[in-house]
């Protein structure tokens, strides 16, 4: 379990997280949802230690996140950032391995996670020597998934993991997605921006907005039962133009 107590963080005069209190069940899948600027990605550095509360804290079981122990707890999380931070300059084998080979793994070790990666995140080894220029923006995903992945974390978080795709491509990840996280049980916290997105993943949506929660709870609760007007304008401003345009006509 993962419990954020009363955590607060003032970033800028015009940007404060309120205090914040949120749980995560160990092998489940939440989101994080909220227009541009509400604090996903914030919420997401805090939980990995990247930046420090305010006031509050984060922990892991038993474990309260703190600056000596941030790195060992950085270990047991994969993370992927908004932009998926592959570095342009490394092959996609040496991204993936990075931290392995960092930790002095042995490289037999380290062939066997690559090889059970690909498979898992479909991806042709045959693509391993190539830089991260020379991959369409799926395959950058899935590598930078097989980054997260690639020390076996208990929890994984995914700052708008498929927000650069095209429809199609974004359509088939998400299926896949969800295949690897019921199949390897960690726990999941995904921001994204998207309320189809938040919905096809999550059993608990968490809606942000200016820094403060909104409302968590199922897509069913937000729907049926929301705890703000906002809950509801939100939705409403998600619903494709197609579909817009279709109650217009
Ligand atoms: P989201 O991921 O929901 O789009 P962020 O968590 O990235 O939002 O940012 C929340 C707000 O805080 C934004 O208004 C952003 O401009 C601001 N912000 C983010 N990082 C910093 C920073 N290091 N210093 C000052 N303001 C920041
Ligand atoms: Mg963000």
């Amino acid at each position: 379990m993962i419990r954020l107590e009363n955590f607060t963080k003032t970033l800028s005069p015009r940007f404060a997280l309120a205090p914040l209190s949120l749980d995560f069940e160990n092998g489940t899948t939440s989101v994080l949802i909220g227009p541009s600027g509400c604090g996903k990605s914030t919420v997401l550095r805090l939980i990995a230690g990247l930046i420090a509360p305010d006031s509050g804290r984060v922990k892991f079981g038993e474990e309260t996140l703190q600056p000596e122990n941030a790195q060992a707890l950085r270990l047991r999380m994969g993370y992927v950032i908004q932009e998926g931070g592959l570095f342009p300059h490394l092959s996609v084998e040496a991204n993936v391995a990075l931290a392995a080979r960092f930790l002095k793994r042995p490289e037999t070790e380290i062939r066997k996670r690559l090889d059970e990666l690909c498979e898992l995140v479909a991806l042709s080894p045959a693509l391993f020597k190539r830089f991260p220029r020379e991959l369409s923006g799926g395959q950058r995903q899935r590598v930078a998934l097989m980054r997260a992945l690639m020390l076996d974390p208990a929890l994984l978080l995914l700052d708008e993991p498929l927000g650069a795709l095209d429809p199609i491509t974004r359509h088939a990840l998400q299926k896949d997605l969800k295949n690897i996280f019921a199949r390897l049980g960690k726990t999941v916290i995904m921001v994204t921006h998207d309320m189809g997105e938040a919905a096809h993943f999550a059993g608990q949506l968490i809606l942000m907005r200016d820094g403060r929660i909104v409302q968590r709870g199922t897509l069913d609760d937000l729907l049926k039962r929301p705890a703000d007007p906002y809950v509801t304008e939100f939705i409403s401003a998600q619903r494709s133009p197609l579909e817009r345009l279709g109650s217009a006509a």
